[in-house]
């Protein structure tokens, strides 16, 4: 490597210069995004262990995801000019919480090889504990409790900690019981979930003063990234271990930006931001304010945004980088398959100009809108990366309702049977599955036809003979029905009727929120296909299609994972009310969701260096039916002269307001489905009329535009004069 030598520091302005400087007592670097906040810890860390005033292993720093980790520790040691032998407490709060509970496992009632359970490890415990106390789980489902569990571990409760007000409303006064049996549990599995990770850590810290006192001479420097989105429990963590010496001389510094604070859902607390200085009393703080990652232009209209917030810290950020630069792109495109090919058209054009695949991004605001550019980019040929999360047709609830398709096309699909035999939950064991397996392989039949069988038998038990037997006859009812009904209305009646909607109702985490719009999504993307087998042969090719990680290719992830990161191209699709700022955050009561929603824009529109474009569909299909999309509020927000806005589907639509009803055409009876949105003239049927193959007349103020709508439908797009 090469060495970087002293003028490691020279590139640094004053500010950032002192921060990385003032190494001895706690520190605040408070400001706005691409300020060098992280480039200033990276530097810091550097210059204490050039300056020789501790080893690596004397430096406790916290980043928010296991890839920055990573990348902090390249950069450091490319700093420091040698291959450093590790920095063993450079990860997250999650990571170095888990090697330190390994370190002293048995004080917390555990051993050293403990696991850590995933969600649904945790689901099924929570079910067996619900069903010991005859808890109905359909009245109390075993989500909503973990849901609430996360909550208390988050804030650092332990059992003895939850006030009964918060626990009691839970099946009528068991939930605070049941948080008590739940950590039992975990003790003789030897096991501890996601929040154990630090709730256990702190527990070990308060109730053993000696080890406390270890890691307070072990570790002399505490650095943390993103301070801002930081939960109780983590504060509690950072506060017992910065404890060692008096608050005022503690060696923490933290640097983070209130604006970009975006997992109060998750129970992040921006105030501890605030809590810093009073908790390090003469704590330093410096503000940054030289943005070097982004044009004018953007950081304008990132400014202009966030200033709509209340209650915000303020912070003000310049740039010297070359005069304005492209100003912001707001373009509008008749719906999302338009805004897919559009963006795809986009990046082969800069491709073309010799820019890089791997410096342009899609940032969206939830994984549903993911599918739509994942397969305009595989029809493209175009390298892409789902970051933070499987592509679309890996996650689990489309695999499990392509299962459902597959055993529904071909009964000898024995992996689909596997898969979604007890998914939702049907109450058949083990053991019975293992019998249905070994009668199959006997009688050298698959599986469904193993059941078939079996029901007629004496071998099952009555319980499950009916459950296995309504299976089978649901199977038959699809397959009956997959003959006549469009592949689309299929696997929403097969969801509904299987019980997999209910089992997702039933669960109140945020993921199965997004899991459902994914299977809506699943059965939009299936419109266009008039068979099932159709379907199924078009998904197998997409599904093939191995990923090449390390090549160029261009990145696909949420707007919440791509905090800290930056792009020279950043594409930003989707900015519609009720996609972006969502749905929920715009029913709430009060400005908390809303103001949430805007730093999650700011944070979006900071990723960008040379280059944001933003989009928004007028119309999003939805079930068969056009519901028309206003353009997102944040829109207004951002200041004209920095924007330019391209319109292109406002011929057949009022500007900025969509095409207003459009009706999805089907050949027999083009003007079927007309959808009427409030407000909106409505596009009825009798007022548009076909003459043979003639001209489409149209009454009233209405217009009316063709619209491909992919595969054998087509049909007309109606709007306001
Ligand atoms: P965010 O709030 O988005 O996490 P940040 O404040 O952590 O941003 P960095 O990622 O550290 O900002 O820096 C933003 C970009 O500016 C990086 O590419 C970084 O290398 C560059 N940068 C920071 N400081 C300087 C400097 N003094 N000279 C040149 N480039 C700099
Ligand atoms: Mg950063």
């Amino acid at each position: 490597r090469q060495n970087a030598g002293p003028d490691y520091l020279s590139g640094l302005n004053p500010e950032q210069r002192e921060a990385v400087l003032s190494t001895e007592g706690p520190l605040l670097v408070l400001a706005g995004a691409g300020t060098g906040k992280t480039r200033v810890l990276t530097t810091r860390i550097a210059h204490i262990l050039r300056e020789k005033k501790a080893w690596p292993s004397e430096i406790l720093s916290v980043t928010f995801t296991n890839k920055a980790a990573r990348e902090m520790k390249d950069r450091i040691a490319y700093l420091v000019g040698n291959a450093l032998e590790g920095m063993p407490w450079l990860g997250t709060f999650h990571s170095i919480s888990a090697r330190i509970l390994r370190r002293h496992a048995e004080l917390v009632d555990l051993k050293p090889q403990f696991t850590i359970l995933d969600t649904d490890d945790q689901i099924r415990l929570i079910k067996q504990l619900l069903e010991a106390e005859n808890i109905d789980e359909k009245r109390w489902p075993a989500r909503q409790f973990a849901g609430m569990l996360d909550a208390w571990k988050n804030r650092g409760l332990l059992p003895k900690d939850v006030p009964a007000a918060d626990s009691g409303y839970f099946a009528n006064g068991k939930g605070g019981k049941l948080y008590y049996d739940y950590q039992a549990r975990l003790k003789t599995l030897n096991a501890a979930d996601f929040g154990d990770l630090l709730l256990e850590c702190i527990r070990l810290f308060r109730e053993n003063p000696e080890v406390l006192a270890e890691y307070h001479r072990r570790f002399k420097y505490i650095l943390v990234d993103e301070y801002q989105d930081s939960n109780t429990a983590q504060y509690l963590w950072l506060r017992l271990l910065a404890q060692g010496k008096p608050a005022s001389e503690a060696n923490i510094c933290v640097v983070g930006d209130d604006d970009q604070s975006i997992y109060g859902w998750r129970g992040a607390e921006v105030d501890n931001i605030l809590r810093f200085e009073t908790d390090f009393p003469g704590a330093k703080v410096i503000k940054l304010e030289r943005n070097y990652r982004s044009t004018a232009n953007i950081l304008k209209a990132a400014s202009t945004l966030i200033a709509y917030n209340e209650g915000r810290l303020g912070k003000t950020l310049f740039t010297d980088i070359a005069e304005g630069g492209e100003p912001i792109s707001f373009t509008q495109v008749y719906d999302s398959e338009e805004e897919a090919r559009t963006i795809g058209e986009e990046i082969e054009q800069y491709q073309r100009q010799g820019e890089a695949l791997n410096s342009m991004a899609i940032l969206v605001r939830a994984s549903f809108q993911m599918r739509e550019f994942e397969e305009r980019f595989i029809t493209l040929g175009l390298n892409y990366r789902v970051v933070g999360g499987p592509r679309f047709y890996e996650r689990k609830e489309i695999r499990d309702a392509l299962a459902y398709l597959r055993l529904v096309a071909q009964p000898a699909d024995d992996l689909a049977f596997e898969r979604i035999v007890n998914v939702p939950k049907r109450g058949l064991g083990d053991t019975t599955v293992k019998m249905l397996m070994e009668t199959a392989r006997h009688m050298q039949v698959p599986l469904l036809q193993a059941v078939r069988m079996m029901v007629e038998t004496e071998d099952l038990k009555p319980k499950q003979r009916t459950t296995l037997r309504a299976l089978v006859g649901q199977f038959d009812d699809w397959a009956y029905r997959a003959e006549t009904l469009p592949p689309y209305q299929l696997v929403e009646q097969i969801l509904e009727e299987s019980g997999y909607m209910d089992m997702l109702s039933a669960d109140k985490s945020v993921e199965s929120q997004g899991r459902k719009e994914n299977l809506k999504e699943l059965s939009r993307s299936m419109e266009e296909f008039e068979s099932l087998g159709g379907f199924l042969e078009h998904i197998s090719l997409v599904m093939d299609r191995d990923s090449a990680d390390s090549s160029d290719a261009v990145t696909i992830m949420t707007l919440h994972s791509a905090k800290g990161l930056e792009f020279d191209t950043v594409f930003l699709p989707g900015w519609e009310d009720g996609t972006f700022p969502s749905q929920r955050s715009m029913d709430e009561s009060g400005r908390a969701g809303l103001e949430e929603e805007r730093r999650l824009g700011y944070v979006g529109i900071t990723r960008g260096r040379k280059r944001v474009r933003i989009s928004a569909a007028q119309n999003r299909r939805i079930h068969g039916l056009w519901q028309s999309a206003i353009p997102s509020r944040f829109i207004d927000e951002l200041p004209p002269d920095a924007v330019e806005v391209t319109d292109r589907g406002s011929a057949y639509g009022g500007y900025g307001y969509g095409g207003g009803a459009a009706s999805r055409f089907n050949k027999a009876d083009p003007f079927e489905s007309v959808y009427e949105t409030p407000g909106w003239q409505r596009a009825r049927a009798n007022q548009a009329s076909r003459k043979g193959d003639g001209p489409l007349t149209i009454e009233g103020d209405l217009v009316a535009r063709s619209v491909d709508l992919g595969g054998q439908s087509s049909g007309y797009a109606l709007g306001e004069r």
